[in-house]
């Protein structure tokens, strides 16, 4: 069983709903899930304006694969009507596999740790409510370490 760490956000339409929905299949994925709170916040690196995100994270335990989870959770994107216009779109539910026990893994279409968790907040401060214990593999610090020192 491998500790994974999922984040959670949503831009577009009924945000709550999406992310409910997204936290009722991660149930059902993944084994002791826990959720934080559901975090308001500004669009941070996108172009033009765009509605506030709402995010959160989630960690549970898993027999899959690290590319196993991924395909999951784009299948759970897609149950939501994800599209892809462009880079950095509105999104009704977006799913990123943050880390994955002490794996490091850059292939086509999966690196994990995700590659810029460390320097967002909207990531970190969901992720250290839940679980400020979990160590960044390539950094060697905790995940509350990073969220005190994220920019
Ligand atoms: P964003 O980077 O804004 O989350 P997308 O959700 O559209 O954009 O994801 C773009 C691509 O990122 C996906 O096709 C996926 O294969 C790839 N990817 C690479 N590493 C990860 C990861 N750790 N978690 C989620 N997607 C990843
Ligand atoms: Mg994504």
């Amino acid at each position: 069983m491998v500790t994974c760490a999922i984040a959670l956000g949503s831009n577009l339409g009924d945000r709550r709903t999406q992310l409910d929905f997204a936290v009722a299949k991660l149930q059902a994925l993944l084994r002791g899930l826990r959720v934080s709170r559901y975090h308001d916040t500004v669009p941070v690196g996108v172009p033009g304006p765009q509605g506030l995100y709402l995010n959160a994270a989630a960690v549970g335990g898993t027999q899959l694969t690290a590319r196993q989870l991924l395909e999951a959770l784009q299948g759970i994107e897609q149950a939501r009507g994800r599209e892809r216009p462009y880079a950095n779109a509105p999104r009704t539910l977006d799913l990123d596999v943050i880390l994955f026990g002490d794996q490091m893994i850059d292939e086509p279409g999966l690196i994990v740790p995700h590659p810029r968790f460390r320097e967002r907040r909207f990531v970190l401060e969901p992720l250290a409510e839940i679980a400020p214990d979990l160590v960044d593999p390539v950094t060697g610090k905790t995940v509350a370490d990073l969220a005190a020192s994220a920019p």
